[in-house]
C-alpha cells in the first residue's frame, strides 16, 4: 500500500471533491484525514501548497477509473481542465493543481484504483538503480513510473502532491539497508509508541519527497 500526501487549503472541500470525483472510499487514521482506493491512501493536510504538480518531480498520479466518461463529466462540471488522450484515458487536473492520468478498465470491481506514480528524474537508469537499492523490488508502495526529464524539476516539498508514502511492515529492515546505501534522512526515526506509526522522510536525488511508515499489515499492494 501507498499513499500520497496533500498540501490542500481547505482539507474537507478537498475530501467532497475526491470522493464525488473519483468514487474513492472516505479513510482516517489517527492524525490523518483523507480518501482511499485500492492500493493507495490520499491524505490532506489543510494549509497553502507553493504550488501544483506541474513544475515538480511528480508529473501526475495515475488511478484506474471503472467508468471514465462519468468521471470526465462530473470534472467537466465541477470546472476541472480534461484532456483525453484516447477512448479510455485522459488527464484531469483535480483540485489544487494536481494532475491526474486517468485510464478505463472497466473489468474493476471498485470506482477507482492507484495505478502509478509518474516522476521525472534527470536519468531513468539512475533513479531505478536508486529506489531498487533502497526499497527493493517492487518497492512497497504504488508503483513508479520514471519520466526523462532533460531539466531538472523542482522538488515536491511544500507543493499541492508534498510527498509518497511507503507503508512498510518493518522500518528497521529498511532503515539499514538505508543507511548502507548512504541515505541522508530529512526527519529521521519518530512517533511514539501505541500513539503513531514511526516514520522517516527522505528526498530522492530529483526532489521527490518520501515517507516512510511502518504500519504491520499494510505492505502488500
Ligand atoms: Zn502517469
Amino acid at each position: 500500500m501507498g499513499h500520497v500526501h496533500l498540501i490542500v487549503k481547505d482539507a474537507q472541500a478537498s475530501k467532497q471533491l475526491w470522493l464525488k470525483l473519483l468514487g474513492t472510499a472516505p479513510a482516517s487514521d489517527t492524525s490523518l484525514d483523507g480518501v482511499s482506493m485500492p492500493g493507495m491512501y490520499v491524505w490532506f493536510h489543510q494549509a497553502a501548497p507553493t504550488g501544483g504538480t506541474d513544475g515538480s518531480t511528480i508529473r501526475d498520479l495515475g488511478v484506474r477509473v471503472r467508468d471514465l466518461q462519468a468521471v470526465l463529466e462530473r470534472a467537466a462540471r465541477a470546472g476541472f481542465y480534461c484532456r483525453s488522450t484516447s477512448r479510455h484515458s485522459a488527464y484531469i487536473l483535480a483540485p489544487e493543481n494536481v494532475m491526474l492520468e486517468l485510464t478505463e478498465d472497466p473489468r474493476m470491481t471498485s470506482d477507482a484504483a492507484a495505478d502509478h506514480i509518474h516522476l521525472f528524474v534527470t536519468d531513468l537508469v539512475a533513479a531505478r538503480q536508486w529506489y531498487t537499492t533502497r526499497f527493493g523490488n517492487p518497492i512497497p508502495g504504488t508503483r513508479l513510473d520514471f519520466i526523462q526529464s532533460d531539466d531538472p524539476m523542482a522538488p515536491t516539498k511544500g507543493r499541492s502532491v508534498d510527498h509518497i508514502g511507503f507503508e512498510v511492515d518493518n522500518l528497521r529492515t529498511y532503515l539499514d539497508g538505508l543507511e548502507a546505501a548512504g541515505t541522508k534522512f530529512e526527519i529521521g526515526m519518530q512517533g511514539l509508541p501505541g500513539l503513531r506509526p514511526k516514520q522517516v522522510f527522505l528526498v530522492d536525488p530529483w526532489g521527490t519527497r518520501i515517507e516512510l511508515t511502518e504500519r504491520p499489515g499494510y505492505s502488500s499492494p
